[in-house]
């Protein structure tokens, strides 16, 4: 049963998504004055980054950078954050957007909750943590992760098991079994989509043995095994826990390939793979890292002198395309490649564990959610890209970051920056407008003359 509409809230922009995009774009118009409302359909922001090890080609901590910048954007007297909330449609009503927002009950007072933990230590039930790739393990109610913004637990009511220990547990009495979803509706000027990307699945190329191989993990998941927050606090291999000798990058495992409809290219996976190699050089001194691609696309400032140093510190590289991944008898993954610049020989080589360079596909929910229609690939259509990348081709609607295409967190922020300052200037417009046609409205004055 839903909740009937709340009342509306009249706010200057909305922002979908709170990614490093979304959150960028949010603190640069809040900072000029306007109201935000930022929507995020997870039970935290942060989006992809916050999960992430390092950042090429700095190799930052990513926590460092992602964490202060959510807390301002909750800590932000104009932004009005709204988590575990999701878009069910947005209208043009002549006065703005009218965007209806579902919020997912979280099974607790969410004003109430302190996010001090004493329910999820009372969970009897042990899940496989989504927010580690399945890779660790959580309970069915839980503060998503230790750094997520805001601090407020969120049930999962599928594996809850309604013991009702959280609810003896909880020092404030917040657990409330019988919430239910609720809509409400946002007035805005403006609307920024910032709703970022998605990775190609791990299985959708069957010959990567992906899926039925637990050696066999994809970017993503590598963050989480070099993450000090991740999975075991080390590098093991997730299918026996033991210390990897020899780890494989397979690149354009989900990119450039027509057989997945997945044609262009996801632009971040080299450099996600030499950063996690060097990462890896450093926790696993001894081990033997592989790279197998088929050309090195380092175009961003620094990032050629990024790969020199990978090389220098003794990744290999090997020119080639990956036909096959199998798996030999102690689950160690065997790669069939056509070795380029040794005469397209095709060879077999064993290593311990294999990462995908899995590629980044769209996560935006096409039309009539939000009005406006995906390019080709799937990603936001832009009409202008070259001069006008942020311009949807619905007046007043944005986009911004990965939403828009692959890209890496330098570009994000950048296109977040550039997307503020066109609804700003879009804003502004309209409210001139809007001035000058009240003015013209108003009987003119007759002027005495003495
Ligand atoms: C393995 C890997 C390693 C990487 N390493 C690096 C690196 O070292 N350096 C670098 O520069 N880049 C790196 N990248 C790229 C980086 O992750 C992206 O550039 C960045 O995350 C893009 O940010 P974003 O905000 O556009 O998207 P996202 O991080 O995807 O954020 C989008 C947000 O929108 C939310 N959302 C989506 N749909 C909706 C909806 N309908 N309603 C509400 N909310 C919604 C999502 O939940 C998410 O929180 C890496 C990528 C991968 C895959």
């Amino acid at each position: 049963m839903m909740e009937k509409l709340l009342n509306t809230l009249k706010i200057d922009a909305l922002v979908v998504g709170g990614g490093i995009a979304g959150m960028q774009s949010a603190l640069d118009l809040a900072d000029q004055g306007y109201q935000v409302a930022m929507v995020e359909k997870e039970a935290s922001i942060g989006g992809k980054m916050i999960a992430l090890s390092k950042v090429f080609p700095t190799l930052d901590c990513c926590s460092c950078i992602t964490t202060p910048k959510m807390s301002a954007v909750a800590h932000h007297e104009n932004i009005h954050l709204f988590t575990y909330c999701e878009v069910q449609e947005v209208e043009e009503n002549g006065y703005g957007f009218k965007t209806t927002v579902l919020q997912k009950p979280r099974y607790l007072d969410a004003d109430a909750c302190t996010g001090c933990r004493m329910c999820e230590y009372a969970c009897p039930i042990d899940l496989r943590n989504p927010f580690d790739l399945n890779m660790g393990a959580t309970r069915a109610v839980r503060v998503p992760f230790s750094t997520a913004v805001p601090q407020i637990a969120v049930m999962d009511m599928e594996n809850c098991i309604l013991c009702g220990k959280c609810e003896k547990a909880c020092p404030v009495g917040c657990i409330d079994f019988s919430q239910q979803p609720k809509l409400f509706t946002l007035q805005t000027d403006t609307v920024i989509l910032a709703t970022g990307f998605e990775t190609t699945p791990r299985n959708a190329k069957k010959e990567y043995g992906a899926g039925k191989s637990h050696n066999v993990i994809d970017g993503l998941m590598m963050e989480r095994l070099l993450a000090p927050t991740g999975p075991y606090g080390r590098i093991l291999r997730p299918g026996d826990g033991k210390e990897p000798d020899s780890i494989a990058y397979v690149q354009c495992a989900g990119s450039r390939d027509q057989t997945l409809g997945v044609e262009y290219c996801s632009r971040v996976c080299c450099m996600y793979a030499i950063k996690q190699a060097m990462l890896i050089s450093g926790s696993l001194p001894l081990a033997d890292i592989t790279i197998y691609y088929m050309d090195i696309r380092a175009f961003g400032k620094g990032y050629e002198q990024f790969f020199q140093t990978a090389k220098a510190m003794g990744v290999e590289f090997v020119r080639g395309k990956v036909a096959q991944i199998t798996q030999d008898e102690h689950q160690n993954p065997v790669v069939k490649l056509e070795a380029i610049d040794n005469g397209a020989k095709i060879v077999d080589r064993t290593h311990d564990m294999v990462v995908l360079s899995v590629g980044m596909l769209p996560s935006y929910d096409t039309v009539p959610v939000y009005l406006i229609p995906a390019g080709d690939d799937g990603f936001i259509y832009v009409p202008e890209p070259n001069s006008a990348p942020c311009v949807t081709d619905r007046e007043g609607i944005f986009v911004t970051g990965a939403a828009a295409g692959p890209m890496d967190i330098v570009d994000s922020i950048v296109m977040a920056g550039a997307a503020a300052m066109e609804s700003a200037a879009y804003m502004a417009e309209k409210r001139e407008q809007a001035e000058v046609s009240e003015r013209a409205e108003e009987p003119e004055m007759e002027v005495a003359h003495v």
